[in-house]
């Protein structure tokens, strides 16, 4: 059976879901080799395995410590060269999609982003993405070369399903690029405590409904009571209510959860852009016109002020 690199997503050891998923997807076109980089990269091994995982290779190294993409595409390069796999996978995060799309052009690759399914093909891996604010859905192969793919969050389950995932150290030479390039400072983000954005399995938004930033509150509370991120429309966001990293849509952040929930949104085709892909779709919103209503799996027409508080008070009062 073909060799499938899975590139993985992991904070000193501790595997992101994402990669498990990703995981679920490789043993659908091949057996999984997952590539784990970094501080902690061993310690992935038993979780891959338990995955589906048949070999780990690991590497650690200065080098890819910081936010830096170069020595990560040379490691996963002596990954592709040490396997010739049929494909290679990773999740659709920022850095990964730099890493894949540097890996690709190195390969001389046709590469496929944001695919949100993957299935066997008699020609290789045949990848679903959603195009045109979701409005179509592609099936899409690469032509040229070992398919390069990245996969969103969200868009496969996690299954276990056991294998030998026998750690092999990956001998690594990194290039003047990855060597010519120094972190010189870092600035960390204070922690909110809540699951990254385009990882978490609820997304709860707000827009310009929501009427400033100190209504978030609102919003953050029913996050909060169901370990879920926080969203924000663009209008929300230019208004200065919500930091940008946390735009959801066209131009901010494309998500893909088990719910979503959009309070005090319209539902303009560019919101819809980043979250018609979302499992269970639930709008509260006070016009019963507005478009975000075509496309909801459960809509509750009132203000947000008065549906939102009740909605974390039962939830958290179920909780216990
Ligand atoms: P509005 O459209 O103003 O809707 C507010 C809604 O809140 C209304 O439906 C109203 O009925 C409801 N409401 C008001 N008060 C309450 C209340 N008390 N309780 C309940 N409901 C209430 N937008 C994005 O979101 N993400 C993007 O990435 C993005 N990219 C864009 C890129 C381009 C090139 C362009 C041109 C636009 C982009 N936009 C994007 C903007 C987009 O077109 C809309 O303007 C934006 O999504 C509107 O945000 P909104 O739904 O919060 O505001």
């Amino acid at each position: 059976m073909a060799e499938v690199l899975v590139y993985v997503d992991h904070l000193d050891g501790a595997v992101r879901k994402p990669t498990l998923e990703l995981l679920t997807l490789a043993r659908r076109i091949g057996e999984p080799v997952a590539v784990a980089l970094g501080n902690g990269a061993a310690d992935t091994a038993d979780v891959l395995a338990e995955h589906g995982a048949v070999k780990v290779l690991t590497a650690d190294a200065p080098e890819f410590a910081d936010y830096l993409v170069v020595p990560k595409v040379d490691a996963l390069q002596a990954a592709f060269d040490a396997v010739s796999p049929a494909a290679v996978l990773l999740s659709s995060s920022a850095e990964a999609k730099e890493i894949a799309a540097r890996l690709a052009v190195r390969i001389g690759s046709g590469i496929i982003t944001d695919a949100v399914d993957l299935e066997a093909g008699d020609q290789g891996p045949v990848a679903t993405q959603s195009a045109f604010a979701a409005s179509y859905t592609t099936k899409s192969r690469v032509s040229k070369g070992v398919p390069v793919i990245t996969v969103k969050p969200n868009s496969a389950p996690v299954e276990a399903a056991s294998a030998a995932g026998a750690v092999e150290t990956l001998a690594v030479t990194f290039s003047a690029q990855a060597t010519g390039t120094k972190v010189l400072s870092r600035t960390p983000r204070e922690s909110t405590g809540r699951p990254e954005l385009t990882e978490a399995a609820i997304v709860v938004s707000g827009g310009r409904g929501v009427n400033g930033a100190e209504n978030f509150a609102v919003i953050e509370a029913l996050a909060d009571s169901l370990g879920a991120a926080v969203g924000a429309s663009r209008a929300a966001v230019d208004a200065g209510w919500y930091p940008h990293t946390n735009q959801v849509g066209q131009t901010g952040k494309s998500v893909s959860p088990q719910l979503y929930i959009a309070n005090g949104i319209s539902g303009a085709i560019q919101h819809r852009a980043g979250m018609q892909t979302s499992k269970t779709i639930v709008a509260v919103n006070k016009d019963a016109e507005a478009p975000i209503f075509d496309l909801v799996d459960y809509g509750v027409v009132g203000d947000l002020f008065a549906v939102v508080p009740q909605l974390t008070e039962e939830i958290n009062t179920r909780k216990g």
